[in-house]
């Protein structure tokens, strides 16, 4: 068996995260009739053709690949941000906070920031002098697992727009709460400012986010991408591979209809379904890859679920099981 081939039968009862996915043998060919123009000179046709039809997908001017999501949300504020002081306002539970940095807001329904969330919370220009304002609002969508809510997205882009602040997406799984009925990627992106959105999740690819916005904001984002390092030569190697991620994954549809990533969904649903079946509870909706399993309910402690699963030839690494599309089709 060739490295790839192991690497992929490995990953297929890996259900810690969607980012376990190694490269399709479609995307390193991919690599290999890719054009390797100097991308931080915008001479990479593969790099730039990616960028032009994500910007016109989610209706924005303007796209940028970056190395990870990320470089695209740390870009994305630096770029929204000017003069300091500022405050920039994300959910309580949000990748961003926990593992980027951030101004914590928690979701009163427990899933997802609504407006009223925000207005509790967010401080206005013409507020006290000593308190620093709320310039840039990041909403995670999905944000665990969880599709928010198109409708809530306009309300909460009507407010900041009308205060002169910012919204960001963390769309890293974007495609994901598209795939499962949200909305489609400009519904989502046009009432945003700026949108990140992960290759390498649920769509496979080794490497790369998209980052979209206005013209003005992007060409900013480009200059901080190459003061970080972020600006890569020979570009077209990767997003070549995130190209493919985005039509054999999210766009194709099989014979029945569906993408790649629609029956993971399904799988997913379907693993939430027999975990109840068993007697169990879960503590999220499954709306896109995620299951959440309510560990308390069952009382079971987490060390012995891992363990458990690991007797039965599963990786998980918590209550969190995530189906991505190098998942072993056992029947379930
Ligand atoms: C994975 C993830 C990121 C970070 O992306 P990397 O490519 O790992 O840097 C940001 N936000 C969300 C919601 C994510 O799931």
């Amino acid at each position: 068996m060739d490295n790839a081939k192991r690497e992929a039968a490995e990953v297929a009862f890996d259900l810690r995260s969607d980012v376990v996915t190694v490269p399709t043998s479609s995307m390193l060919q991919a690599t290999a009739n890719a054009t390797y123009g100097d991308d931080v000179h915008h001479e990479d046709e593969t790099t730039e053709s990616l960028q032009r039809d994500m910007a016109a997908m989610t209706g924005h001017e303007a796209g940028l690949f970056v190395l990870s999501g990320t470089m695209g949300n740390s870009l994305a504020l630096r770029s929204l941000l000017s003069q300091a002081p500022y405050a920039v306002m994300v959910d309580s539970s949000s990748n961003m906070l926990l593992w980027e940095s951030g101004h914590p807001v928690e979701p009163s329904n427990g899933k997802y920031l609504v407006l009223e969330d925000i207005v509790n919370k967010v401080i206005l220009d013409d507020d006290s002098v000593t308190a620093t304002p709320t310039r840039v609002i990041c909403l995670e969508n999905p944000i665990h697992g969880v599709v928010v809510p198109r409708k809530e997205v306009q309300r909460i882009s009507q407010f900041a727009r009308a205060h002169g602040i910012k919204l960001h997406m963390d769309g890293a799984r974007l495609f994901d709460a598209v795939v499962a009925g949200g909305g489609t990627l400009s519904e989502y992106a046009t009432e945003c400012d700026t949108v990140t959105m992960c290759f390498s999740k649920g769509l496979g690819a080794p490497v790369g986010s998209m980052l979209v916005g206005r013209d003005s904001t992007i060409r900013q984002a480009r200059r901080l991408r190459q003061s970080i390092g972020g600006g890569i030569h020979q570009m077209g190697v990767l997003s070549s591979m995130a190209r493919v991620g985005l039509d054999e994954i999210f766009l194709a549809k099989g014979h029945d209809g569906k993408s790649k990533m629609a029956k993971n969904h399904e799988y997913a649903r379907r693993i939430a379904e027999l975990w109840i079946q068993s007697g169990g509870k879960i503590s999220k909706p499954v709306e896109t890859c995620m299951v959440f399993l309510d560990l308390e309910a069952a009382s079971l402690p987490r060390g012995e679920l891992i363990t458990l699963a690991s007797e039965h030839g599963l990786k998980i690494m918590s209550e969190r099981l995530v189906v991505h599309h190098r998942k072993c089709c056992f029947p379930l």
